[in-house]
């Protein structure tokens, strides 16, 4: 059942609805366990899209196997989206850091906490973001060390390939998965492929997971896939990054997700003006190309790659 969370009049006659579906067992006990799916919240990274569409889809399609409530809520930045920009535009504010917002405060910190206020008392959140236009990102968890030991185990069903923990508190107070963990509803944040996309193989392969999460919860009875066992990570540990050393147009060559040795060329960063090649650029270590850039115009310092495997 379609529901509306929030509502807020815009200047001229018109109001910005957010809503969510709500999908739970014909017959319910009074003890169901519910999970949230959210996305959208930066307007322009459009990956969760599929993944809420063939959620609910194949939920319906199943119904049977429904023992928990299933929350979708696909679009909870509509103005972002209406406007392909990431932020909420009228105030140009990052909406991950409006959380847990404020019933008495401005346009966007009030839908940020009648937003909370729906999720709290949940038993699970799932937060699904996308890469930005620049970079394309292998499906991955991010979460911090301070919530490790709580949230890894869950982490680890979602099916995807990597789990990267943070050892510096990288993810800010004021976002989403800050604020609902500060709350005790668990809650997990998956980054993938780019922005102002949609990659369908990255969608399905979160979906699985999702699917594996709501069995662990009670939530889902149907059968599930054994999940992909994730390469876990922390920021010093296998990850090495390649940055730019010149400006110009970066032609690839290597693919997303391709396995390099040291000493192969991840690709040349060109002079369109002169012919020429100003960067040769040549993989420092063995390992996956997990994080590839996707927008060609770079400048001295942009980065290029991100290798799992090696240091
Ligand atoms: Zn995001």
């Amino acid at each position: 059942m379609v529901k509306t969370v929030v509502s807020v009049g815009l200047p001229v006659l018109e109001t910005m609805h957010i809503k969510k579906n709500r999908l739970e067992p014909e017959n319910k006990n009074g003890n169901e366990r519910r999970i949230c799916i959210v996305t959208g919240i930066h307007g322009d990274e459009l990956e969760g899209q599929y993944i809420c569409y063939q959620l609910i889809r194949r939920i319906q399609e199943s119904k049977e196997f429904l023992t928990g409530i299933v929350d979708v809520y696909p679009c909870v930045n509509p103005l972002g989206m209406e406007s392909i920009t990431r932020r909420i535009p009228t105030f140009d504010l990052d909406m991950n850091r409006s959380f847990p917002g404020d019933m008495d405060g401005d346009m966007s910190e009030y839908v940020a906490a009648k937003l909370v206020e729906d999720f709290e008392g949940a038993d699970f959140c799932v937060d699904l973001h996308a890469s930005n236009i620049f970079l394309r990102e292998i499906p991955q968890v991010r979460l911090d060390k301070q919530h490790e030991e709580s949230l890894l185990e869950y982490a680890k069903l979602l099916n995807t390939d990597f789990i990267w923990v943070h050892s510096s508190p990288t993810v800010e107070p004021a976002s989403l998965y800050h604020s609902l963990n500060q709350k005790k509803v668990p809650t997990l944040s998956i980054e993938m492929g780019v922005g102002m996309r949609i990659t369908k193989e990255f969608g399905d392969q979160i979906l699985e997971g999702i699917f594996c999460l709501m069995h662990k919860l009670g939530i889902w009875s149907g059968p599930v896939i054994t999940p992909k066992t994730s390469v876990i990570s922390s920021d010093q540990d296998k990850v090495t990054l390649i940055h730019a050393e010149a400006s110009g147009v970066f032609l690839p060559c290597v693919e997303h997700l391709m396995d390099i040795k040291a000493g192969d060329v991840v690709g040349n960063i060109v002079d369109s003006l002169n012919g020429t090649i100003v960067q040769h650029i040549i993989a420092p270590c063995d390992g996956v190309v997990f994080t590839l850039r996707e927008y060609p115009v770079v400048y001295d310092g942009s980065l290029i790659a991100r290798i799992l495997g090696g240091v």
